[in-house]
């Protein structure tokens, strides 16, 4: 523990004697706070002195209760029962094959969130995921690397493009598509799906097609003789190294018959590098949907970066969950949900977040770096309601009534959505 995060527990031990003074369940939470800390920390922290009923002298995961001190030891404003809201990639099993790996976390590791899974994929330069279509649309951003990918719309327009770190793709349910890891170590990328029971591991292989349909009728699709057969595949490619295309786009857009083929719709994005949406002291949100991104019509995504001590300001969507990916740093959220159910947990890089439609939330950064995060709706457009400005829209009467805010007051809070605050 270093000295800053030994000030933030202090911090909300003075806060816990703000709300709560004199109130035996002060002694108590702010007892269990102090489990986490060890050795002199533990010695010196005042509290601990007071009240047995949180000790807690068993054995313990010191690096998970260090990692996830709100989950563990929630705030005093957190009550009653809520849905799983936290999960992690770092805790479900790689599917490694020869040229990358994969991993997801859908339902059934996060079974409240019922309409978005996320999987996690790495590609080596060169390796293929295997030509494929599914159900579900697909949603990607690129992680790391560069990768190459191709989509064909049922009108057999074809849209071939390159990726790079900070770029989204889309493939819409049914459409057929590859991914190929480029020069010099590949990628790795996060897909998101519109299905929470989504798995990866269900997608439709061309492989597995060619391996279960009569040689005959292969012979007289193709027009091709048995012969030619004999170099189909006898088990699924899935992931499989290949060569880094000789190729440009350019060139493989000529050799496939040039303009008259290829696809007028874009299907990759360059999430990062546009202009934020919303820019304040704060941070940084940019939002891709289909309002600038006409082919995402089922997933709407917002690019979080939180500077340290900055918070995505207290919202709610309303007509859709909020599946979150973390990318880099450290927070915390807390959803609310009637009745009288609120819950914080603490995220970290490659964790995976969830939030009921229409519950109350905020993120926070708690870290010293930047919090960056995908907030992802299962949604054509991203949609918030801001508390703050909700508040500024009303009579100053009429929040004085429920909040006691006086005109003062009422004055101070921001007048507009920030997004961050
Ligand atoms: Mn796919
Ligand atoms: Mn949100």
């Amino acid at each position: 523990m270093n000295a800053n995060e030994y000030d933030v527990i202090l911090e909300r031990l003075s806060r816990r004697n703000f709300l709560r003074t004199g109130s035996a369940a002060l002694a108590a939470t702010a007892l269990a706070a102090t489990t986490t800390l060890r050795g002199q920390e533990r010695a010196n922290t005042q509290a601990a002195e007071h009240d047995r009923s949180a000790s807690d002298p068993g054995p313990e995961d010191s690096a998970l209760l260090n990692e996830n001190p709100n989950s563990n030891t929630p705030p005093p404003t957190d009550h009653g029962d809520m849905v799983p809201l936290w999960y992690s990639f770092d805790l479900v099993k790689k599917r490694i094959e020869e040229g990358g790996w994969t991993h997801e976390v859908t339902q059934r590791e996060l079974p409240s969130s019922k309409d978005i899974s996320g999987v996690n994929m790495r590609l080596t330069a060169g390796s293929y995921r295997e030509l494929h279509w599914h159900t579900a649309d697909e949603w990607a951003y690129v992680l790391y690397g560069k990768a190459r990918v191709t989509v064909m719309a049922p009108d057999g327009l074809m849209f071939i493009g390159d990726v790079s770190e900070g770029d989204l793709w889309l493939f819409p349910a049914g459409y057929p598509h590859s991914i190929q890891g480029l020069d010099p170590d590949g990628t790795e990328f996060l897909l998101v799906f519109n299905q929470g029971n989504f798995s990866e591991d269900g997608t439709m292989l061309l492989s597995e097609w060619m391996a279960h349909t009569p040689a005959e009728v292969l012979m007289k699709n193709f027009g091709l003789g048995r012969a030619a057969l004999a170099t189909l595949p006898t088990a699924p490619l899935y992931i499989f190294p290949g060569a880094v295309p000789a190729n440009t786009v350019a060139q493989d857009q000529d050799e496939i018959g040039g303009a008259k083929v290829i696809s007028p719709n874009p299907h990759t994005f360059k999430m990062r590098s546009m202009a934020p949406t919303k820019s304040t002291d704060g941070g940084e949100v940019r939002i891709v949907d289909s309002s600038n991104f006409p082919l995402s019509t089922h997933v709407a995504a917002g690019l979080v970066t939180l500077k340290p001590g900055a918070m995505r300001e207290l919202h709610w969507h309303p007509h859709s969950s909020e599946w979150q990916y973390w990318i880099s740093g450290q927070g915390r959220m807390t959803v609310f949900f009637p009745v009288d159910n609120a819950r914080t947990v603490d995220f970290k890089a490659n964790d995976v977040g969830y939030v009921p439609s229409n519950a109350g939330h905020y993120i926070e950064n708690t870290g010293e770096t930047d919090a960056v995060f995908l907030e992802m709706l299962a949604s054509d457009n991203f949609e918030d309601v801001s508390l703050n400005q909700w508040l500024r829209r009303l009579p100053a009467q009429m929040v004085q009534a429920h909040l006691g805010f006086d005109k003062t007051s009422l004055a101070k809070i921001p007048d507009e959505k920030r997004g961050i605050v």
